[in-house]
């Protein structure tokens, strides 16, 4: 008999075919040695575990690569493997210490109250169980029946990445859909629904999943699969139409032209990635794009990262952010630890002009990447507007101290995030070449529902009145002074908000690269 089972959307897309269960933890038994052979086995483990995430990270590039060199410093930090190897020395054999040290890690993440932390307990499990398979001996080779619905506990980035899951889908009965994993099914169009909970299925073979309404269907009824597959259908129809659009400036049916820029948080976002498809870079979040951690690299290092994706732009306007770190995105040496709410706290201008030195460097680096094309400098949240002011003065302070060196520097242009309810409200107060509206942030602080905690998603809609007045009233304010005012919050890569944003008066948007052509089809049949 069918049943349905609801849980959260992850990543979008149809998938109706085998169910596959995938078996976690441990299942094989080990015969342990001395403790000078288990500490070496250990460290043989992970060595082995190491290597194989370097040779996956070298065959998958981009992003992926990305979150698998993130797992291999996590390995290769002795903190991880010491409480392992203090349980070898009292005579545990070496899985059984290297399982209940990682389980008591993963419990850690998994209660932190950071939403980035919890995310990363699945990167955590996955490593060890990497290792422990190593140990034991057995194998990660996953391979599914074409087009499975893979249902599982939580995924680890590495055996998604290990996977071929063409036209299949994924269910976890945990799971969120910041996780990476989430992550990168969004990326490769791999339908998922996470935080499905516990679930039965024993005596189904088949199943089904709606992967943008978080729905799971095992043994599927004959209509449910109808219906699925019509929705799906025309869902590949509605793709094969978009690309049509991808490389066409965006228009409403009216005739309205509407600017459609791009979202950057990767150089490696752009690999590939042909300029014609937008009409330039809308929101360049650089607290993403230097993973190493440690905050933001030395201005050299920042110069040639900004430089690449100008000359990308090919003479399209570029938007830099300055750093937003803090909320959540901390910055371990950099933003503060144990804010009470750090959404309210030291985050964005906030923490730049407290650290004045780190800024600085960046807006010297900005300035010099601003030769090879249109470089504009976002700040973001902006509460009063001496906080733009005391960014202006360094920036004049970073441009005459490269002129003083004779270092080829040009002048950017000043503009602004809109995200805090204080500035949006009084938007006249603040002297900006440009705004660009953060829904992100406008929204959970217009709605008091963090943009964190599932419990309060429904709220924290964009569609709210009060969030659409407080748009329109600051694109009005854009057209009688003659500025562009952009909106680059998640709201902007979604084609069923977008009338809403255009009705409001936006004329221009920001957003993922992989939404354009659905935003643009979104945009032409505006009327
Ligand atoms: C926003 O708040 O909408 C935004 C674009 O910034 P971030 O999501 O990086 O906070
Ligand atoms: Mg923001």
């Amino acid at each position: 008999m069918s049943s349905v089972f609801d849980g959260q959307p992850a990543a979008p897309g149809i998938a109706i075919g085998p169910l596959v269960r995938l078996a976690q933890g441990r299942s094989v038994e080990r015969a342990a040695g001395t403790a000078e052979q288990e500490r070496a086995a250990l460290t043989d483990a992970i060595e082995a575990a190491v290597a194989d995430l370097a040779a996956l990270a070298e065959q998958a590039g981009g992003d992926a690569a990305d979150i698998l060199e993130f797992q291999i410093a996590m390995l290769e930090d002795d903190a991880l493997r010491d409480p392992a190897l203090s349980a070898i020395a009292a005579g545990t054999a070496a899985d059984a210490a290297w399982a209940e040290t990682m389980a008591v890690q993963v419990a850690e993440y998994e209660a932190a109250e950071d939403a980035y932390f919890r995310a990363r307990a699945a990167d955590l499990r996955d490593l060890g169980e990497r290792v422990l398979r190593r140990l034991l001996g057995t194998t990660d080779d996953d391979t599914f029946p074409p087009g499975a619905v893979v249902l599982a506990h939580d995924l680890t980035p590495s055996r998604f990445l290990a996977a071929d899951w063409r036209g299949g889908g994924i269910a976890l009965a945990a799971g969120s859909k910041a996780s990476h994993v989430a992550m990168l099914a969004r990326a490769r169009g791999v339908p998922m629904v996470v935080g499905l909970g516990a679930i039965d299925a024993d005596g189904h073979a088949r199943a089904a999943l709606d992967g943008a309404t978080g729905r799971l269907w095992l043994s599927p009824g004959a209509d449910d699969e109808t219906m699925l597959a019509t929705l799906s259908a025309e869902a590949l129809e509605a793709g094969r139409a978009a690309a049509g659009l991808l490389h066409r400036p965006a228009a409403t049916a009216g005739g309205q032209r509407i600017l459609v820029q791009i979202n950057v948080a990767d150089p490696s976002d752009l690999e590939g990635l042909d300029p014609a498809l937008c009409d330039g870079i809308g929101l360049t979040r650089t607290e993403l794009l230097f993973p190493a951690g440690g905050g933001l690299p030395d201005e050299g290092t920042q110069y040639e990262v900004y430089r690449r994706i100008v000359v990308w732009a090919d003479g399209r306007p570029v938007t830099i952010r300055t750093l937003d770190a803090g909320g959540d995105k901390p910055i371990a040496g950099l933003t503060v630890d144990g804010e009470s709410n750090p959404f309210l706290g030291v985050r964005g201008v906030r923490l730049s002009l407290a650290r004045p030195e780190v800024l600085a460097v960046q807006l010297r680096a900005l300035a010099r990447a601003a030769v090879h094309g249109t470089l504009k400098i976002m700040v973001p949240m902006v509460t009063v507007p001496e906080e733009l002011e005391a960014v202006r003065a360094l920036l004049d302070a970073a441009l005459s101290d490269l002129a003083g060196r004779g270092v080829p520097a040009a002048r950017p242009a000043l503009g602004m995030m809109v995200e805090v309810p204080a500035a949006a409200l009084a938007i006249e107060r603040f002297e900006a070449a440009f705004f660009s509206i953060g829904s992100n942030d406008l929204t959970q602080y217009v709605t008091a529902s963090a943009r964190d905690i599932d419990a309060v998603a429904a709220l924290a809609d964009v569609r709210n009145p009060a969030v659409l007045r407080l748009i329109a009233e600051v694109a009005a304010h854009g057209e009688r002074i003659g500025r562009e005012v952009s909106l680059c919050g998640d709201a902007a890569g979604d084609p069923a908000i977008v009338p809403a944003l255009l009705k409001a008066g936006l004329t221009s948007l920001s957003m993922a690269p992989n939404t354009v052509a659905a935003v643009k089809t979104a945009i032409a049949r505006y009327e």
